[in-house]
């Protein structure tokens, strides 16, 4: 019959991934991740391999890291400040004032002797 055949063919096309299913042997773990968007991986690694410490996680791209309770990324050691905070916070504006006067007056001075 020519159905019977077809059906046969398709049974014949599906055959590679019971192949693949069954010669694929490795044993394997699930290592889990959590990002700082509290989404939880697992991640099926080879039993011998040593799981990498980030993995991207695959929700929000963010790294995701082997401890729930501090995915990497969340905390920030410091708060991110620009250069002129820095400078604003080591001097006050009267300080600043005074050190801009200085150093004019000593480029006034080295001009003036010349
Ligand atoms: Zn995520």
């Amino acid at each position: 019959m020519a159905s019977g055949n077809l059906i046969r063919g398709a049974r014949t096309g599906s055959g590679p991934e019971r192949f693949n299913e069954r010669h694929a042997p490795a044993p394997r773990r699930s290592v889990s991740y959590w990002c700082r968007n509290d989404h939880r991986i697992d991640v099926p690694i080879a039993a011998e391999a040593e799981p990498p410490p980030l993995w991207d996680c695959p929700h929000c791209g963010v790294p995701a890291g082997r401890d729930p309770g501090n995915p990497p990324g969340r905390a920030r050691p410091e708060p991110y400040k620009t250069h002129l905070a820095y400078v604003k916070e080591r001097r006050t504006p009267e300080e600043g004032e005074a050190l801009l006067a200085e150093a004019l007056a000593a480029l006034h001075r080295r001009r003036g002797g010349a």
